[in-house]
């Protein structure tokens, strides 16, 4: 009944991926959430982000930053990241998964997609036919709309939890 909001792969953090296995399995493509996948709501990047996109980098990927914020917040978190990326992109809309694509030369069947929220970040993939990994938020405390959301998330991620079970 819930399936459409479920992630291919719910983990702890975005700093638990193993992107190395990722890339040798032939993802060459990575999209990331901003706030609160990378580092918490509306903070600039961190250490473990720069350090985190140097490596990706390394390894090979192209990676695209996709934020339904405006611009100023996306190019203060990018500034010494570096990558491509999509401001206001209405998450859930599937249009610009499809631009990051574009932007990266990539495809659905070597791009994934990483985020924390299950209706805007995780729909929306889903519905772009793009894998997603959800991540558990960094900051818990959140405006007042997105706790009603993550109250309406749990209930789906308990399905979720119980159908992994299966
Ligand atoms: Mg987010």
């Amino acid at each position: 009944m819930f399936d459409r909001f479920y992630p291919d792969r719910y983990v702890a953090s975005t700093y638990v991926i193993d992107f190395e296995k990722l890339y040798s399995e032939g993802v060459r493509g990575l999209i990331f959430d901003i706030d609160n996948t990378l580092v918490p709501h509306g903070a600039p990047a961190d250490e473990r982000a720069e350090e985190l996109f140097a490596r990706l980098k390394r390894i090979g990927f192209n990676c695209c930053l996709i934020s339904n914020n405006q611009e100023p917040r996306v190019r203060m978190f990018n500034k010494n990241i570096q990558v491509d990326y999509v401001y206001n992109a209405h998450k859930p809309s599937t249009k610009n998964y499809v631009k990051a694509m574009e932007i990266m030369g990539t495809g659905t069947a070597d791009t994934v997609f990483i985020g924390d929220q299950l209706f805007t970040d995780v729909w929306g993939a889903k519905r772009a036919g793009i894998p997603s990994i959800l991540v558990k938020p960094i900051h818990p405390k959140e405006e007042i709309q997105i706790v009603l959301k993550r109250y309406l998330e749990k209930i789906v991620l308990h399905f979720y939890k119980k159908s992994l079970n299966r």
